[in-house]
């Protein structure tokens, strides 16, 4: 059996190697919750892996030579002065250290911190891999700009870079590299575009977007890797795990194989992930011990009760084991030294009106009577009227012409009936079968006359047909009703503050629209030109940018102080965000952070959010910036 059937199911795999065989048909399909993590052939696989002590693996001539083969030749021009930067003469440490083991691995997994140089890793991999003809750069969408207007030049100044494919320049010899961003592998079109291109190694940069098996995305890219085994794979972030090592277990499998240090066995990392994971209800390491290198105990002064002191230790454990593991390559110390502070801002006296707003919609009755199916809309809800204002759908008249209330009502049923077996289906994915999109297609495909008969797969959704006739018959919208704009007028005043100009980051756009209008300065929301026109601001104005779309990859440097309207409950959210300016490059003493916390839902998300940073500090290792920032608050401890 295949690796990603291993990968999936845990009953009896066959093996790649036949010693893997007798490890990994013992593994339990099952176990109990809150069960102490058990003896498995994976842990024995894991246990067995060689160690070694990447600081002592290569030396200054393995640099020199290295260098030397990926230097440009002398008499390229570069763009420097006109960045105002200084010329680069050698490549930083970790990337040194990424290229050379991903060369002699044959891939990696590297969870290197936010600010350590990542791109040009990126670009050099296609060189120093062995044999490589086709690469595939995987990158976010709003990270392409960045990429190819700005990095492109400024690296191809002073290091060979592949032929960019599409490029105006082709050099015979050198391999083509093609950038694809995760938001088109998430279409139709994206799933045959590997399989044209047959790359013989894919490099995933900002790997998290990968770390959900259940989306159509990741489920799409794992079944090619499936299929494909020879494509060598790179996986790289600051934030490889933000709420669970299952984030990342499934990528690590790929770039490493029967090397990787964690569980190959799916059922086997839901019990690691017990033990390892934070949460309240937790595991305890068990086997998982084995993990446990006696000389280096942690200092007894820390301080928690035994199954935390416990916890601390396996994960501390678990993070050298895998940092140790050949191919991978972790950052052991923070980018940056300089300081970092965090604060609360008091918006002012928050509308009574709101505050009841909020208990109504945490009770499950949005302002305007209607009632929430699930805990997300509850919560979206009270984060919106924190700010002002709730979402709503409207059925807007068409041609003066008012929707039929009935007709809007079971249209509104049938669709909930149709969502609700959607979701079902989506947890079997498969090829032409794993979006919403693809489902709805085949849906259509299954109840066609005359029938279909052509190639692709189909869909016989009982709910299809109920839906699929009124569908179309209903128009809505999605509004933003104001209550209050004390939110937007505080935000505006502290994008105001007169020498001081900042981000103001907010995750709703017409609630980054109001606050740029009100303050005058621009707003950058979604889409490509957005993300080409924010790395060109001065610095010298404040901006409103939606979270989203900017808050990961970007250099935006030329800030130093920054505002969180909706602080996200995401640690690796804030660690990204933070480091768009809190980064190498940065002019200031230091960063300031402000963030609204004028109600329970805010306090609990930035609660969450270190609780999460502390657990990748535990398990990756990657400082993260939550955790060493100093807090100028009473109410933070
Ligand atoms: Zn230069």
């Amino acid at each position: 059996m295949r690796l990603l059937q291993r990968l999936q199911t845990g009953a009896a795999p066959l093996p790649v190697r036949p010693v893997a065989l007798a490890k990994l048909t013992g593994d339990r399909a099952t176990f109990a919750k809150g069960q102490p993590v058990g003896w498995s052939p994976d842990l024995a696989r894991v246990l067995d892996l060689p160690r070694r002590d990447l600081a002592a693996s290569y030396g200054d001539a393995d640099f020199a030579t290295l260098e030397a083969s990926l230097r440009a030749p002398p008499g390229t021009s570069c763009t420097c002065r006109t960045l105002g930067k200084r010329c680069p003469s050698s490549l930083l440490p970790i990337q040194r250290l990424a290229l050379m083991e991903a060369a002699r691995t044959g891939g990696g997994l590297f969870p290197i911190g936010v600010g350590h140089g990542k791109t040009l890793v990126d670009l050099l991999l296609p060189l120093v891999m062995p044999g490589c003809k086709v690469a595939v750069l995987l990158l976010p969408s709003n990270l392409r700009a960045q990429l190819v207007d700005v990095d492109w030049h400024f690296y191809g100044g002073h290091w060979r870079l592949p032929n960019l494919a599409g490029g105006r320049w082709f050099r015979p010899g050198l391999p083509v590299l093609h950038v694809i961003t995760y938001e088109k592998f998430s279409t139709q079109e994206g799933t045959d575009l590997l399989t044209r291109m047959r790359p013989d190694l894919i490099v995933c940069d900002e790997a998290h977007k990968l770390k959900d098996r259940k989306s159509a995305r990741t489920g799409r890219f794992l079944r090619y890797l499936e299929q494909h085994p020879d494509t060598r794979l790179v996986a790289q972030s600051g934030t490889l795990a933000t709420r669970t090592v299952k984030d990342y277990a499934h990528l690590a499998a790929f770039a490493l194989r029967d090397g990787s240090p964690l569980p190959l066995n799916r059922h086997v990392v839901e019990e690691w992930a017990a033990a390892l994971d934070p949460g309240h209800a937790v595991a305890p390491p068990g086997e998982l011990l084995r993990l446990v290198d006696p000389s280096h105990s942690l200092d007894p002064l820390e301080g928690g009760n035994e199954a935390e002191r416990e916890r601390r230790r396996v994960r501390d454990a678990y993070r050298r084991w895998r940092n140790a593991t050949p191919g991978v390559v972790a950052t052991d110390e923070s980018a940056v030294g300089m300081p970092l502070v965090i604060r609360t801002r008091d918006p002012g006296k928050v509308p009574a009106e709101l505050l009841a707003h909020i208990q109504t919609a945490l009770a499950g009755q949005r302002p305007d009577g209607e009632e929430f199916v699930d805990e997300l809309q509850r919560v979206a809800c009270a984060r919106q009227l924190a700010s002002g204002f709730f979402h709503r759908w409207r059925y807007p008249a068409i041609q003066g012409v008012p929707q039929d209330a009935e007709l809007i009502t079971r249209w509104f049923s049938r669709r909930q009936e149709f969502n609700r077996e959607l979701r079902e289906r989506l947890k079997r994915p498969a090829e032409h079968l794993d979006s919403p999109g693809l489902l709805v297609r085949a849906a259509i495909r299954a109840h066609q006359s005359p029938p279909y008969d052509g190639e692709l797969p189909t869909w016989r959704a009982a709910s299809w047909p109920a839906w699929g006739d009124i569908h179309k018959r209903v128009v809505h919208v999605t509004e933003a009703v104001w209550l209050s704009d004390f939110i937007v007028k505080d935000a505006a005043k502290w994008a105001l503050r007169k020498g001081q100009p900042g981000i103001v980051w907010v995750e709703f756009p017409e609630l980054g629209e109001r606050i740029a209008k009100a303050a005058g300065v621009p707003f950058y929301g979604g889409g490509p030109e957005a993300s080409a026109t924010i790395i060109r601001e001065s610095g010298k104005r404040s901006i409103v940018a939606s979270l989203r779309a900017h808050g990961t990859g970007k250099n935006l440097t030329m800030f130093s102080r920054m505002l969180f309207v909706n602080p996200p409950a995401d640690g690796a959210a804030w660690e990204q965000a933070i480091g768009r300016c809190h980064r190498q490059g940065q002019l200031a003493d230091e960063v300031e952070v402000e963030l609204y916390q004028h109600t329970a839902e805010l306090t609990g998300a930035f609660e969450k959010a270190r609780d999460f940073a502390r657990f990748i500090e535990e398990t990756e290792g990657t400082p993260q910036k939550l955790n060493l920032a100093s807090y100028n608050a009473a109410s933070w401890p």
